[in-house]
C-alpha cells in the first residue's frame, strides 16, 4: 500500500494527508461536506483545523478552487457544517 496521496487546503496551501482535511464538493444544489472523501465531482479540501475554517470566507479562494463563483451564502452554510464535523470528530 503505497501512503495516502497528499492534498493541498485552499485557505493556507500546505499539504496534508486527506485524513486531516475536509472535502467540500461543488454539487448541484451548491455547496456540500462530502464526509466520506466519496463524492464525485469537483472538491477542494480545507483543513480540519479552527485557523483555516475561520479563514475560508474568502469569496476568491473558492472561485478558484472550482473555476465557478461561489456565493458567500454558500460558503457560511457548508463552514458551519465543516465547523460541526470538526467539534464532533
Ligand atoms: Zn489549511
Amino acid at each position: 500500500m503505497k501512503t495516502q496521496p497528499a492534498r493541498r487546503c485552499v485557505v493556507c496551501r500546505g499539504q496534508s494527508e486527506k485524513s486531516g482535511l475536509l472535502r467540500v464538493v461543488r454539487g448541484e444544489g451548491g455547496l456540500v461536506l462530502d464526509r466520506e472523501h466519496s463524492m464525485a465531482g469537483r472538491g477542494a479540501y480545507v483543513h480540519a483545523s479552527p485557523a483555516c475554517l475561520s479563514r475560508m470566507a474568502n469569496l476568491k479562494m473558492w472561485a478558484a478552487a472550482f473555476r465557478i463563483s461561489a456565493s458567500a451564502l454558500e460558503i457560511e452554510q457548508v463552514r458551519k457544517l465543516m465547523l460541526e464535523a470538526v467539534k464532533t470528530s
